[in-house]
C-alpha cells in the first residue's frame, strides 16, 4: 500500500468539544461546526462522536453538507445550514429537516413561500460584510420575520482569533443593537469567540477549528496524525541535487528518502525546504520542491531505513504545518486529500 495514512483521533474531538463547552456558562449550549466534510476529517464519523459527546445543534455551509450530516445523525439534532435557502434547496431542507439560516430578503421571501411552518434562524451582519442583513435591512424585515418565529439570530465575527482587535467590540455592540429584546436565542461566538469572554456567548457557540485541535483554542488537544509510506531510498552524494528544478544540492554524503504525498494529498508545495518528517520524533527535513505525488526527505539523522514517516505528530501539529507554508491550520486541514487512508481511533461505537 502506498499510500498515507491519516489517523483521526474521535476521543480527542470529544474531549476539545467538552473543554471548550466548559468554558461557557450553563446558560450557553454548546453546537459544532462540522462544515467541509467535518474540516476534512469526514463529516459523518465527527459528527457521530461528537452526538456522543453531547453536541445537539450542528452547522454546514450547504444543505448538500446537511444531507451527510442528516444521514449519520438520524432525526433530532437540529443541522444549521450557514448559505441559508438557495434557489433548489427547497427539497432538501424540508425532507432532511434542515435549519437554514436566511441571509438576505430574497432568502426570506423564498423560505416563507416555499417552506412557510419550516424551521430557519437568521443570520445577522454585524461587520464582517459577508453574509446576513445589513442592519438597515434588518430593521425593514424584522417585524415580519419574527412573526414566524425563527429559532436562532446569529452574526460572525471577523477577528476574533485577535483578542486585541477592536472589531469585536464594535461587532457585539452592532449585534446587540440589532438583537436585544427579541428573546430569540443567539449566537455570536466560533471558537475564537469562545475564548474572547463571557460577553461573546450568548445562548448557543459555535466552535469549529478548535474541536479539530487548531488555534486560536492553544489547550486543544490534536485530533490528526499523518504518516506517509516511504517508497524508496538513495545515497545522494555531495554535489547532487534533488528534486524538480534541482533547488537542492547535497553539502555532504546525504540520505534520502522518497514518500508517497505531494501537493495533490494538500502537502502544498509552500512547505518545500521550510517543514519537516518525523520518524519516532527524529527530525528529518523536507529537502528539495514537493512534487504532486511524493516529497524527498533526508533521513541522514536516522540509522535505519524508515516504513513510514510522521509529516502531522506530536513534534508538528496542523498549525506547525500551516506555518511552514505561510497559512492557517484550517487550510491545511480542509486540503488533506481524498487519496490517505482514513482511520479513526477511539469514538468507541463509531
Ligand atoms: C466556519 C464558521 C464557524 C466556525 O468557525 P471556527 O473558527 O472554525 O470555530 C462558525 N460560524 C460561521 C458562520 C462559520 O462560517
Amino acid at each position: 500500500m502506498a499510500t498515507g495514512t491519516l489517523t483521526i483521533d474521535l476521543d480527542a474531538i470529544a474531549a476539545n468539544w467538552q473543554a471548550l463547552n466548559a468554558r461557557t456558562g450553563n446558560a450557553t449550549e454548546t453546537g459544532a461546526v462540522v462544515k467541509a466534510d467535518g474540516y476534512g476529517l469526514g463529516a459523518a464519523r465527527v459528527a457521530r462522536a461528537l452526538a456522543r459527546a453531547g453536541a445537539r445543534r450542528f452547522f454546514v455551509a450547504v444543505a448538500e453538507e446537511g444531507a451527510v450530516v442528516r444521514e449519520a445523525l438520524g432525526r433530532g439534532p437540529e443541522i444549521y445550514v450557514f448559505g441559508g435557502h438557495m434557489a433548489g434547496d427547497t427539497d432538501m431542507i424540508g425532507d432532511l429537516d434542515l435549519t437554514p439560516l436566511l441571509n438576505s430578503i430574497d432568502q426570506l421571501t423564498r423560505h416563507f413561500e416555499a417552506l412557510p411552518d419550516s424551521p430557519f434562524g437568521i443570520q445577522l451582519d454585524s461587520g464582517m460584510n459577508r453574509l446576513g442583513l445589513e442592519p438597515e435591512e434588518w430593521s425593514i424585515v424584522a417585524g415580519l420575520a419574527l412573526g414566524q418565529q425563527p429559532r436562532l439570530l446569529l452574526s460572525h465575527l471577523a477577528s476574533a482569533d485577535d483578542p486585541d482587535s477592536p472589531q469585536s467590540r464594535d461587532q457585539l455592540q452592532q449585534f446587540h443593537d440589532m438583537t436585544d429584546g427579541l428573546g430569540v436565542p443567539r449566537s455570536l461566538a466560533a471558537t475564537g469567540g469562545i475564548l474572547l469572554g463571557p460577553d461573546y456567548h450568548f445562548e448557543l457557540t459555535r466552535p469549529g477549528i478548535g474541536l479539530y485541535g487548531g488555534a486560536p483554542f492553544a489547550d486543544a488537544q490534536a485530533v490528526a496524525a499523518l504518516s506517509l509510506p516511504v517508497i524508496q531510498t538513495r545515497v545522494v552524494e555531495p554535489g547532487e541535487t534533488v528534486g524538480y528544478n534541482a533547488t537542492w544540492m547535497a553539502g555532504s554524503e546525504t540520505l534520502v528518502a522518497t514518500v508517497a504525498a505531494g501537493y495533490a494529498d494538500g502537502l502544498i508545495r509552500a512547505i518545500s525546504g521550510k517543514a519537516a518528517l518525523y520518524s519516532d520524533g527524529i527530525r528529518c527535513p523536507i529537502i528539495g520542491r514537493v512534487s504532486m505525488d511524493l516529497i524527498t526527505v533526508d533521513i541522514s539523522a536516522l540509522n535505519y531505513i524508515p516504513v513510514t514517516l510522521d509529516i502531522l505528530c506530536a513534534e508538528q501539529g496542523v498549525d506547525d504545518l500551516a506555518a511552514a507554508a505561510g497559512t492557517i491550520g484550517y487550510e491545511i486541514l480542509t486540503s488533506l486529500g481524498a487519496r490517505y487512508t482514513r482511520h479513526s481511533s477511539g469514538g468507541a461505537l463509531s
